[in-house]
């Protein structure tokens, strides 16, 4: 049953991916009801921040491993220079972290790509992602999924992410300003939660909303001593993986004040 649903939801997801890549190309984003932020951004991009530039770094992030066609297209169709600041647009497309402000940073297009291959191991309907940040993570995982679920404790990033949305025109992407170590119980459960930054130990309320069947990947430890984890959940529990070591910022208690 459950394997049905999320089955159909990958479909939608698809034609969803499919119009997502339609409306980004060749145009500068002018969405009635959206001017102001679509003018802020050149959606297109040129030189440095081209379409170009992007298929260049999504061979590079191929060459490194990942071989998730729909993830590799996903990441294709997002343009990432508008999830940084524009002093940094030249290095948009470096397969690199960078600062995005408050002490956090956008994840390299490795992590991402990584994380969101292993998560979507099978198609996902719901997914909780914890950390919006950027809003890039999400913005992926939106050309993939039905509906995401984002929450972050920053509000100016969040702010600043929900307005890359608009432009971009992603409307399957729900965001509330909170704490994600209580993930977001009145949307789950959920097929899927990515977790964006490292808590010490994963929180107890997001286990106990991954629906049974879901599959939670999330970066478990403090400093530079992080692994990153998958949670499977059963009928009758969760199974445990652990992956590469990896590097986040620390998932932090409480909003920021
Ligand atoms: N997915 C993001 C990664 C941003 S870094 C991107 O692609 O840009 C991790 C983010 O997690 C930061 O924005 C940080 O503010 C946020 N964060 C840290 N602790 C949190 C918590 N308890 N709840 C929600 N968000 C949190």
């Amino acid at each position: 049953m459950r394997r049905d649903e999320t089955q159909s939801g990958s479909a939608a997801g698809r034609r969803r991916s499919a119009a997502t890549q339609r409306s980004l190309g060749g145009h500068e984003g002018a969405v009635a009801g959206s001017r102001g932020a679509a003018t802020r951004f050149n959606l297109v991009g040129v030189g440095a921040t081209s379409a170009r530039s992007r298929a260049r770094l999504v061979d590079e992030v191929a060459a490194k491993g990942i071989d998730h066609l729909d993830v590799l297209d996903a990441l294709a169709a997002v343009p990432r220079h508008i999830f940084v600041d524009e002093a940094l647009n030249h290095l948009a497309y470096q397969d690199r972290a960078l600062p995005i402000g408050h002490g956090q940073t956008i994840s390299q297009p490795f992590t991402v790509a990584t994380m969101t291959a292993v998560l979507l191991d099978v198609p996902r309907r719901s997914v909780l992602e914890v950390g919006t940040g950027s809003g890039f993570q999400t913005a992926v995982l939106a050309q993939l999924c039905e509906t995401v679920f984002s929450v972050e404790r920053v509000q100016p990033l969040l702010l600043r992410a929900q307005e890359r949305f608009r432009a971009m025109r992603i409307n399957n992407v729900q965001t509330k300003l909170g704490d994600g170590y209580q993930g977001w119980p009145e949307k789950g459960p959920f097929a899927g939660i990515l977790v964006t930054a490292a808590p010490r130990a994963t929180p107890r309320a997001l286990f106990e909303q991954l629906a049974v069947g879901g599959r939670m990947v999330v970066p478990v430890g403090s400093g530079g001593a992080q692994e990153l984890r998958v949670y499977d959940r059963t009928a009758t529990g969760f199974a445990e993986q652990v992956m590469d070591a990896v590097r986040f910022v620390p998932l932090v208690k409480g909003l920021q004040p």
